[in-house]
């Protein structure tokens, strides 16, 4: 979902940082042989992640929603040279797609695939991480976020993604969406939680970025 013009969108684009040419291939073999191609980070998104790792220069990330690998090579340029992404996915089909990709680029070493669901992986990962991604399962976003916050320390930065789903979340969701009305929850969990400073910004589907306290 789009929420600016056309012509605005074009004109970000035309005024943004290339798009590495790793993630141009990814991003063309992803159309060509992966199911639901939309749900990948493109070009402009890609450069906001890429923009805040570097800000926050992280040693540790996690991710959780790896798909092709495209969000996870952006985060992955703010990494500390001996930093580590851990990136979780539950679909292992992806798996062989994602680390030929993740070798091909610099960060082969520094990133470690999960293969699994989240809710079980997150607690298993002894880790705090500096940089939390949130992009999985809509409906599981309240439930990543306290085990999410289990794993950060005063300071580490959250960041979630389509948390305005296509601007439905400002609707009366009806009874059966579920998951605009998990997001719903989550963007008030994330606003009142008295451990979180949280701003959405509408980049794409819409992207918060959160400050633990
Ligand atoms: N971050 C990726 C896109 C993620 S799409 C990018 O920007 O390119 C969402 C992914 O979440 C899918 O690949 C799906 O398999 C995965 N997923 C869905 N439910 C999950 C769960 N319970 N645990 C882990 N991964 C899950
Ligand atoms: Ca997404």
């Amino acid at each position: 979902m789009h929420f600016l013009s056309e012509s605005l969108e074009k004109y970000i684009t035309d005024h943004l940082q290339e798009e590495p040419e790793l993630l141009q291939s990814l991003t063309r073999e992803t159309h060509l042989k992966v199911v639901q191609p939309r749900m990948i980070t493109g070009h402009y998104q890609g450069r906001v992640l890429s923009l805040f790792s570097k800000l926050i220069n992280p040693l540790n990330i996690l991710e959780i929603g790896t798909y092709t690998g495209y969000s996870a090579l952006c985060l992955a340029e703010g990494l500390q040279e001996n930093g580590s992404l851990h990136t979780i996915d539950i679909n292992e089909e992806l798996r062989d797609m994602q680390r030929s990709y993740f070798d091909l680029s610099p960060f082969g070493d520094n990133i470690v695939q999960h293969t699994g669901n989240a809710i079980e992986i997150i607690p298993q990962i002894e880790l705090i991480f500096d940089l939390v991604f949130i992009d999985a399962e809509k409906t599981e976003y309240p439930k990543y976020l306290e085990l999410v916050l289990q794993k950060t320390r005063s300071g580490s930065v959250i960041l979630s993604d389509n948390v305005l789903w296509s601007g439905k979340v400002a609707e009366k969701a009806a009874k059966k969406d579920k998951a605009t009305r998990e997001l719903q929850e989550y963007n008030r969990m994330m606003n009142e939680h008295p451990k979180l400073e949280t701003v959405i910004l509408p980049v794409r589907d819409g992207l918060s970025f959160s400050r633990v306290l």
